[in-house]
């Protein structure tokens, strides 16, 4: 910590969420030195509560928005194919036709949907085309779906995230081999152009860094660190149950009375349902961790239910989680204006990186460092694979329990050596120690919400906190992280 205090680093990054995670290995990668203060843990923000999508850019193509469009296609392939095959995976996308559903609109927003990956050039046996198909298919992929009035349905494909905090930690381990330092628990109170005073929040202890410039990625908070910048936060709630007859399939179910909203039921690996997710702007005080109000969950199960065998009640509800969207407050402009990425250089000379989706945070990241006019050197990060990636092929030939492969990569080898006695249906010891010999863990909280996503059904997690808590032993209080 002393180091830090003294030498001047090159670049000091606020947050550690997806895109300060994103910024330090990008700086790092290009040869600066990085520190990275984060408040709590990584991916303690938004970064955990996203629908976990990596993102074509459909959203944005219906409304005719083609430049971001094309940079999430472009992005979503780096990811899938390139940095991360082993914490991705492609998703059917199901929107069922029922009776006075039109189909015609949808399927020429997937087909162009469609044409951005193939300009983006992702492969078609990654991301299979779109297609109408019969109901009887519809079923076989979806059992779940209700029969009456099913005409069939259009079958399309997006890239789906493992575990988006997973995905940060993964982006921060990889930063830290570059040679960032990545502190958790570490808050800046005060900031300026040429550094930072942060706390230690376990220790209560203040000390500066001095940094040649100061990256502001505090996501919805990035207001506070930098008042000159506003936000228009939003919140999307999504419910978490166990399979209503959904597994491998998501369905795309359109609201009603909206043309281009819809509730999304995602199947996650480890045999649950995310629904989510709506959109509501949000005032006043940012809150640390965002509570899902009891109306998002009954529009959620409403919509869901409408075309479903078995309608949703709330005993189906085992959790449900909030996210606060990090939008720009661009007045008089569009809501998708206000959804791209923005760099915002403060007149004390501190970047702001902010906006933007998980799916785009490497472009984000690389803007923010190239804004630093600290290196004349590029972007490096589109062929730098993150910890445990490989080729998707050579991930089934890994010698590895399968939901190991998926969560830890090439990494699953090592993880499968250590103590493989079950916590929990979706936790091993061997998950236990790894997080915290490998991943920047401190406490049961972090092992249990965001190494693993346990945390997202209470009645789960909290018997386990003791268990877990009992493994942090001497990694605790050691700040600087990475393997
Ligand atoms: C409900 C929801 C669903 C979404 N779904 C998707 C999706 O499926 N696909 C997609 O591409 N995008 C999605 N998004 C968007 C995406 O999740 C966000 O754009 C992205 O996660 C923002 O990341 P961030 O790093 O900028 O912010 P955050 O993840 O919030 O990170 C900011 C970090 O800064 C830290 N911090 C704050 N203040 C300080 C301080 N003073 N000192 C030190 N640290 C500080 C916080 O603790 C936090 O960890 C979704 C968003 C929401 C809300």
């Amino acid at each position: 910590m002393a180091a830090a205090a003294q030498d001047v680093v090159d670049v000091l990054v606020i947050g550690g969420g997806v895109t300060g995670a994103g910024v330090a290995l990008d700086a790092a990668s290009r040869g600066l030195s990085v520190v990275l203060a984060e408040a709590h843990d990584l991916a303690f923000g938004t970064s955990r509560w996203s629908s976990k999508l990596i993102h074509g850019g459909l959203r944005y193509l219906a409304n005719g928005d083609v430049g971001i469009a094309y940079e999430s296609a472009v992005e979503r392939g780096i990811v899938m194919t390139r940095t991360a095959p082993h914490l991705t995976r492609p998703l059917p996308q199901l929107i069922p036709l029922h009776e006075g559903v039109s189909s015609a609109l949808a399927m020429t927003g997937l087909h162009a949907g469609d044409l951005l990956r193939r300009i983006a050039r992702t492969p078609s046996n990654l991301l299979p085309r779109p297609r109408r198909i019969p109901a009887a298919e519809a079923l076989a992929l979806a059992p779940g779906l209700k029969r009456e009035g099913l005409r069939g349905g259009l079958l399309s494909y997006d890239g789906q995230l493992i575990d988006d905090a997973r995905f940060v930690v993964a982006l921060a381990r990889t930063a830290a081999g570059y040679g960032a330092r990545i502190l958790t628990r570490t808050k800046a109170v005060s900031v300026e152009g040429d550094g930072a005073r942060l706390r230690d929040t376990l220790t209560g202890s203040e000390f500066d860094v001095r940094a040649r410039k100061v990256i502001n990625a505090a996501g919805v908070w990035a207001g506070q660190v930098v008042p000159s910048v506003r936000l228009r936060p939003s919140r999307g709630t999504h419910i978490v149950l166990s399979s209503p007859g959904i597994t491998g399939t998501s369905l795309t179910v359109p609201i009603p009375g909206s043309r281009n909203r819809f509730v999304l039921v995602l199947p996650q690996l480890d045999g649950r349902i995310y629904v989510g997710l709506t959109d509501e702007p949000v005032d006043g005080e940012i809150p640390d961790v965002p509570q899902a109000p009891e109306s998002d969950v009954d529009f959620l199960l409403s919509v869901a239910s409408s075309v479903l065998e078995r309608p949703l009640t709330r005993a189906d509800v085992q959790g449900a989680y909030a996210g606060l969207r990090p939008l720009l407050d661009a007045e008089g402009a569009s809501a998708d204006l206000s959804r791209r990425h923005a760099v915002l250089t403060a007149p004390n000379g501190v970047i702001t990186v902010v906006g933007g989706k998980f799916t785009t945070y490497r472009r984000m990241a690389a803007d923010a460092v190239d804004a630093t006019e600290l290196t004349t050197v590029s972007a490096r990060t589109k062929d730098i694979p993150l910890v445990g990636a490989t080729a998707r092929e050579r991930l089934t030939r890994i010698d590895a329990p399968a939901r190991l492969i998926a969560k830890y990569g090439t990494e699953a080898v090592q993880v499968a050596k250590l103590d493989p006695a079950r916590l929990h249906t979706d936790l091993t010891v061997a998950e236990v120690i790894w997080a915290f010999e490998h991943e920047g863990a401190l406490d049961a909280e972090d092992v249990l919400h965001r190494r693993s996503r346990v945390g997202l059904i209470p009645a789960e997690a909290n018997p386990l906190v003791d268990i877990v808590g009992e493994y942090a032993g001497t990694n605790r209080r050691n700040h600087s992280r990475g393997s």
